[in-house]
């Protein structure tokens, strides 16, 4: 099921990216695998997967401890980070894509220098202003970057946004179109993460790099 799934989605990105005259090579499909089985991420290593999407810090270790013998995998953090898990976080992750103050930054970095590591992370914006969400405010951006630039053991890669659920995608379209907005007016180089299940094609043409998909893939 997995591997037709993949079909269908690698045609959708591919589709998505002609659109815009993009090479769908340059998108990273992160298979968000919260709550799934080690059995079922295994499935989806097997069809070529390799990027892997966790939401907690404790789940994702018990499975990379199971999975770490696999060659070639890249553990992203897409879920919120508390600072008190950063210890854990930094071992395992090699994008954090939820960096929203500049406290846990600092408490990134402070980790991240114990095991000469730098990090790499994306900052998470909270675009469409829920109070539900997390993130941090637009107009707040360019401070927290300018104040982790100093720190040492910390890279900002590009920023990252979770749309509202919506019926229709194209109602988040004004969503991922302020993320790149705000991207191009702080830095050009910067990658996009934003787009899941359904609004990644919206988000492929808004600029993702990163897609984040979960029901898409396993269910
Ligand atoms: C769960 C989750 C996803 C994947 O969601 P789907 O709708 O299943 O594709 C993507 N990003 C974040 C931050 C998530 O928590």
């Amino acid at each position: 099921m997995i591997e037709e799934n993949l079909v269908r989605i690698r045609q959708r990105i591919g589709l998505a990216c002609t659109k815009i005259n993009k090479d769908s090579s340059r998108i990273t499909l992160v298979a968000v695998t919260k709550n799934r089985t080690l059995e079922e991420i295994k499935a989806a290593i097997a069809c070529g997967l390799k990027e892997i999407g966790e939401n907690r810090v404790q789940e994702a270790l018990l499975k990379y401890n199971e999975l770490k013998q696999i060659p070639g995998l890249e553990w992203h953090l897409i879920g919120h980070l508390q600072t008190n898990k950063a210890k854990e976080a930094v071992k395992i992750f090699d994008l954090i894509h939820s960096v929203d103050s500049f406290k846990l930054a600092e408490e990134i970095d402070k980790q991240a220098s114990k095991i000469n590591k730098i990090q790499e992370v994306l900052i998470e914006v909270n675009v469409s202003g829920e109070e539900s969400k997390f993130g941090i405010k637009p107009d707040e951006l360019a401070d927290l970057i300018k104040q982790i630039s100093v720190l040492r053991s910390i890279k900002v890669k590009g920023l990252m946004t979770v749309a509202p659920i919506v019926v229709n995608p194209e109602e988040v379209r004004s969503i991922f179109k302020e993320l790149r907005q705000l991207r191009d007016s702080i830095d050009a180089s910067y990658i996009l993460s934003m787009g899941m299940t359904d609004d990644f094609e919206v988000a492929i043409e808004e600029g993702a790099e990163i897609i984040r998909l979960g029901r898409a893939i396993f269910a």
